[in-house]
């Protein structure tokens, strides 16, 4: 891999942000995030084909936009890396990508009289009536779900438009952020979301934020982002490291 120290720093806090994915239950032993390349817009940084638990340094790549990595190019990647390629491709402004399977999203999904909606502060960043993407118009009825080409990635890609989030149906999430740590803490408060979404359900009829206030409470919150980050990161290297009997 290229050495500088921006790059350095890049993959460091992609390392970090693999371990508070998993420790805030966002990815399991599936899912990934990505960091566009600090000096290189038409590269980004992704682990190899490995649980974001267990990433370390080492495992970071640098791939290009045609989801291939620059160096080691024998190195298995993830199945769907092309998520990430795509997103940074058609969306010049994301700079961090977060791909989840994050349970409490998949209602959300596949019912389409319910569209995930921003309920509370921490979550302003969705828009009312988050996409869904649904794999059957791209991929016909027999597909594994999975974002397993450049051209399904591209028709994900589109599925975002301005969102911050595009549901997955049947599969999952995808959050962008414009940076690393935005993406991140997008990804945490969205599923927080729709945990307070369908129990609010299960009681009546939900108020939802406004466009007003959904902007004002995005705008606040992502002046606070490294005060959660810092707390998230020390948690997260504390049990990763007993995780892997450190
Ligand atoms: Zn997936």
């Amino acid at each position: 891999m290229e050495d500088s120290n921006t790059l350095r720093a890049a993959v460091e806090e992609l390392v970090v942000a693999n371990h508070i994915l998993f420790d805030r239950g966002i990815v399991d032993g599936f899912g990934h995030v990505s960091v566009r390349h600090p000096d290189r817009p038409d590269r980004f940084l992704l682990s190899r084909n490995r649980a974001p638990g267990l990433v370390s340094a080492q495992d970071i790549l640098v791939y290009g936009l045609d989801a291939e990595p620059v160096d080691r190019k024998d190195e298995p990647g993830y199945l769907e890396r092309f998520i990430h390629s795509e997103i940074y491709r058609a969306h010049p402004e994301v700079m961090g990508v977060v791909h989840s399977h994050a349970v409490s999203m998949l209602p959300f999904t596949v019912v389409a009289g319910a569209p995930l909606c921003p309920i509370c502060h921490m979550s302003g960043f969705l828009k009312r009536g988050t996409p869904i993407f649904e794999i059957r118009d791209h991929a016909g009825d027999a597909s594994d779900l999975l974002i397993r080409s450049a051209a399904l990635g591209c028709q994900l890609a589109a599925a975002l438009e301005d969102h911050a989030v595009v549901l997955m149906r049947g599969h999952g999430m995808t959050v962008v952020g414009r940076t690393l740590r935005q993406s991140v803490f997008r990804s945490i408060y969205a599923e927080v979301n729709a945990r307070i979404q369908a129990t609010a359900a299960s009681l009546g009829t939900a108020t939802f934020l406004t466009e007003g206030e959904a902007a004002q409470a995005d705008a606040t919150n992502t002046g606070a982002i490294n005060r959660a980050w810092d707390l998230w990161a020390l948690a997260a290297e504390q049990n990763t490291a007993r995780l892997r009997g450190a």
